[in-house]
């Protein structure tokens, strides 16, 4: 794409008109957020999800049942036929692969406590939001690298650039989507592939309300939910939704960013940039 025809296509209200994006997650909470978003703005989407069912509903429910311009394949992060199984199947239904989104992640078990630490439990933590995130980021590029073009957008979190914010394993496991952001963006800017990842704050969905405990979530869910994760959002009045965070993923993935590479977005109304001491 020439340089003006870049800049003319970034007042398009179609930011992905013509590209192909897979969603790993797609199914639910902030991958279905982006499912959605990416498919207004034109795109033809690959959602993969270990839940057949709930992926399944969201396909349908964007009135393309029939697989024309959103596929659901059955994947698990953390078996790399699945990751590989999934990124051929959209690349063979739709032609190529412009858009890799690495957003399935857990939090794992809410114990903060190291001495009653559940290993078994760490390293599920581990194999879905880092090993699954590296997966997906090199079947992504077997992919993209012909081309010499792709943009490759993970899921981190506020718990990638501070603790507290999580159990210790999720906190580690967010920390290390922003290093392997770094040293795969380095290495794939050599074939024109941009690598970024987004940094949520607290966000309504199913991973994260089970955090709160029981009994306390009663009245307005999300107010619940950040006063219980982090006490009072800095930014006031504005919840942060799951669109919000697709939005800034959008905007990764298009060609509006082409010159983003190796940026950690992070999507939290302030909240790690202000000290909480001064009101
Ligand atoms: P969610 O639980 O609503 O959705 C996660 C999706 O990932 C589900 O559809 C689930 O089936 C899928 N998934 C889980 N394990 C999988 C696996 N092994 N293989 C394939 N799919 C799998 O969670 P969410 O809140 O939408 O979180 C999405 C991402 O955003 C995660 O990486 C999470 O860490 C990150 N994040 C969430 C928040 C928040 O507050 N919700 C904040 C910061 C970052």
């Amino acid at each position: 794409m020439s340089a003006a025809a870049a800049v003319s296509s970034s007042s398009s209200p179609r930011r992905l008109e013509g590209k192909v994006a897979l969603v790993t997650g797609g199914a639910s909470g902030i991958g279905e957020a982006i499912v959605r978003l990416f498919r207004q703005h034109g795109a033809k989407v690959c959602i993969a999800d270990v839940q057949d069912e709930a992926g399944q509903q969201v396909r349908d429910s964007l009135g393309d049942d029939a697989g024309t311009d959103v596929l659901f394949v059955h994947c698990d992060v953390t078996v790399e036929e699945d990751v590989s199984r999934a990124v051929d199947a959209a690349a063979e239904k739709f032609g190529t692969l412009d858009i890799m989104v690495n957003n399935a992640g857990i939090t794992g078990d809410k114990v903060t406590d190291i001495r009653n630490l559940d290993f078994a439990e760490v390293r599920k933590v581990f194999d879905i939001n880092v090993h699954g995130m590296l997966l997906g980021m090199k079947h992504a590029a077997r992919v993209m690298i012909p081309g010499k073009k792709g943009s490759i957008v993970s899921l981190a979190s506020v718990a990638s650039v501070m603790g507290g914010m999580g159990p210790h394993a999720y906190t580690a496991s967010k920390h290390a989507v922003v290093g392997l952001t770094k040293s795969v963006a380095l290495e794939l800017g050599k074939h024109g592939i941009r690598v970024n990842c987004v940094s949520p704050y607290a966000v309504p969905t199913a991973l994260s309300m089970p955090h709160l405990p029981q009994g306390e979530h009663k009245g307005d869910a999300v107010r619940d939910f950040l006063a219980f994760v982090g006490g009072e959002a800095n930014l006031k009045g504005v919840d942060l939704l799951p669109k919000d965070v697709a939005q800034a993923v959008l905007y990764l993935a298009s060609d509006e960013a082409r010159y983003i590479s190796a940026l950690n977005l992070v999507v939290d109304g302030g909240f790690t940039s202000v000290n909480p001491n001064l009101k």
